[in-house]
């Protein structure tokens, strides 16, 4: 059932929403969303929708109500939801032009029209141009709300005219009690694979135990780092063949070995950690200089930079920053 209480951690955020769509609200006609994949952004996103199309007096949300049932499963009238179409990796300024189009139109069953806009960094420069005139003066029943992996890609333009709200991981103890509510029938042990998989990221472990790739995206990491304290070329581009092409699985990697660097990094000072027994140790220096070679390759995937000029450049710098005596 959607609601507030379903949504775990992010208190701040969850309260502002919360509070905007009760009766009395103060509500904004923008918002973003924005947070490392796998935060829950959409998932908050369309509480918050039917938290507006919802026609309940209070405690919006209320999940049972014919509009927040069909807002739940995606039919809702007034709910509009552009995202990249299926096979592409950017939002276009046709499907903009024709979402303005639509907007104009009041609403069909709710007080409000709420547009919602996945990965809205994915928006082209024409795209964005276009979204920004009707996000200047939108008609007063339209409520747009935007999700973002990555807000520095979006056009300041476009972010302050938003209100920005920044979705975190949980922590380990609060993700290891969701997955045990969420998949009751998994073996402890599956969920402990999860958890060293995903960390505090509620989206990477349950993506390990729906087996969406999580899990061999993590095992490539593990692999990739793995063979870069081998030093031989050829074992770190067999390391990341599996990607073929696959520029969402490339942004996934990115994260998995920021993060196993940044574990293995922390792992001086945590005796038990697992996670020397699987990658070599990263001093700090290292970790960081990891973390922003990731952070710049994200930034060009998302922009639909070159993806085999990108792998080979991203190899070459991971071997640059191995063989730096940090
Ligand atoms: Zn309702």
């Amino acid at each position: 059932m959607i609601g507030f209480t379903s949504f775990l951690s992010n208190h701040t955020v969850v309260q502002t929403l919360k509070r905007a769509v009760q009766p009395g609200g103060r509500l904004n006609h923008a918002y973003l969303l924005h947070g490392t994949a796998g935060t829950g952004k959409k998932t908050l996103a369309r509480i918050f929708a039917a938290g507006l199309l919802c026609t309940a007096e209070m405690d919006r949300p209320c999940g049972e109500c014919t509009a927040c049932r069909k807002v739940e499963k995606d039919i809702h009238p007034d709910l509009i939801v552009v995202r990249p179409p299926e096979g592409k990796s950017m939002i276009t300024v046709d499907q903009v032009r024709a979402l303005r189009e639509e907007v104009h139109l009041r609403p069909n069953e709710g007080r409000y029209r709420v547009v919602l806009i996945e990965g809205a960094e994915k928006m082209n420069i024409s795209a964005s141009n276009a979204l920004l005139k009707v996000l200047e003066e939108p008609p007063p029943y339209l409520v747009f709300v935007l999700t973002a992996d990555n807000r520095t890609l979006l056009p300041e333009t476009i972010a302050s005219r938003c209100i920005c709200l920044e979705l975190c991981d949980v922590s380990p103890l609060q993700a290891e009690k969701w997955l045990v509510r969420q998949f009751p029938d998994e073996d402890p042990s599956v969920i402990d694979e999860a958890l060293f998989c995903g960390g505090g990221n509620l989206g990477r472990c349950a993506g390990y135990l729906k087996k969406d790739g999580a899990a061999a995206g993590f095992q490539m990491a593990v692999k990739l780092l793995q063979s870069l304290a081998t030093g031989r070329e050829y074992d770190v581009l067999e390391a990341l063949s599996p990607l073929d092409g696959d520029r969402d699985a490339f942004i996934r990697l990115l994260t998995d070995v920021d993060r196993l660097a940044a574990e293995s990094a922390k792992a001086a000072f945590l005796p038990q950690s697992r996670v020397l027994s699987l990658v070599p140790r990263f001093s700090p220096t290292r970790a960081i200089q990891v973390r922003e070679l990731g952070d710049d390759l994200r930034s060009r995937l998302t922009l639909n930079g070159n993806l085999s000029l990108l792998l080979g450049y991203y190899c070459a710098e991971l071997r640059n920053i191995m063989e730096r005596t940090v």
